[in-house]
């Protein structure tokens, strides 16, 4: 599947190749290391096969944005993900409702928020950038143009969903729980929260990435998160970076976090550093309540290097290049 492509580079400068010796030729021969392109990552373990899907495209040469859409849509369709997409917990008043929003290595970008009745969010935030002269379509008016785009209204409460909701319902409490992606099949875990946040770079070396969420469980009717705004949940510069949130998005949208992490890149920080840094600044402004919540970041840099930091130990990321397919990683934390 992979194409593991080592170019020769003769660096000898001036000598002509006919002229060196078998001996001289295999000294000057220095493997250019390209295995950094393409490359794409994503939030939590359920990147794995997001990532695999992503890379059908980016392994072939495909362009970054198609790569990021297609990948975020597999958790987006996946009925186990009770944090995603299709199979999502409800608002506390039983709506679906859904974020995401995706952003091209122009600056180009696309987003939709509190849209219901709509499986695949990302698309309908593609279609907003490519379509519309706006970026931003929120709530029936979200909707009204993905049905006019021909996306299939439907209903998404899952029987399961239901459940959870009526559960959920007896006591009525808004406690969202920590990693809760880890716990999503163990019976009692109902407050869920998480988000696929994805980033790519293409063999041209072109970085999109996609974000794509069904917010915190049992949120207010009418609440938006992080995930759908442009800089908080999701930014990219193709000069510098991209960098991708999840986590108690009311934290991200107060320090602008995805756009900050890429600033920092810009100004020469690593990925993980500047995730830590805006990790840091969440947690200065509120330490108490950055004590009981979770919020990651992650990032990639021009070059290919990509790190994460999170408040709180648990926060995992998935990594697919050319070398591994389904490499997940322990990101670093502040606690
Ligand atoms: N960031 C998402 C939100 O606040 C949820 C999450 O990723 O946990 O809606």
């Amino acid at each position: 599947m992979y194409n593991r492509r080592k170019f020769i580079k003769i660096t000898a400068a001036g000598a002509s190749l006919a002229a060196l010796t078998r001996s001289a030729v295999a000294k000057s021969i220095v493997p250019v290391d390209d295995t950094k392109y393409p490359i794409v990552i994503s939030t939590w373990d359920f990147g794995v096969p997001a990532n695999k899907e992503a890379w059908t495209i980016l392994g072939k040469g495909g362009r970054a944005l198609d790569a990021v859409e297609a990948g975020v849509k597999i958790p987006e369709a996946d009925m186990n993900n009770h944090t995603v997409g299709r199979a999502g917990y409800p608002d506390r008043d039983g709506h679906v409702s859904l974020d995401a929003c995706i952003m091209d290595e122009n600056g180009n970008c696309g987003s939709v928020a509190a849209i219901e009745y709509i499986a695949h969010p990302i698309s309908v935030a593609r279609a907003v950038m490519e379509k519309t002269p706006h970026v931003m379509l929120v709530g029936e008016g979200a909707t009204q143009f993905a049905v006019e785009q021909g996306f299939k209204k439907e209903k998404l409460l899952t029987p399961e969903s239901e459940k959870a909701w009526k559960e959920w319902l007896k006591t009525a409490q808004y406690s969202p729980v920590v990693n809760i992606e880890n716990q999503q099949h163990v019976p009692g875990s109902k407050y869920n929260h998480d988000t696929i946040g994805m980033l790519a770079i293409d063999a041209k070396g072109n970085i999109s990435g996609a974000c794509t969420t069904s917010g915190m469980a049992f949120k207010m009717r009418g609440r938006v998160g992080d995930s759908p705004i442009i800089g908080a949940g999701l930014y990219v510069d193709n000069e510098v970076g991209g960098a991708t949130s999840t986590g108690v998005g009311e934290e991200v949208i107060r320090n602008v976090g995805s756009f900050l992490v890429v600033e920092l890149m810009r100004q020469g920080l690593s990925p993980e550093d500047a995730c830590k840094e805006a990790v840091n600044r969440i947690i200065k402004k509120k330490p108490e309540t950055a004590k009981k919540i979770q919020v990651g970041f992650l990032a990639i840099n021009k070059k290919g290097e990509y790190g994460a930091y999170a408040i709180q130990s648990g926060f995992s990321f998935a990594v697919c290049n050319t070398q591994q397919q389904d490499l997940i990683v322990k990101g670093k934390s502040a606690m």
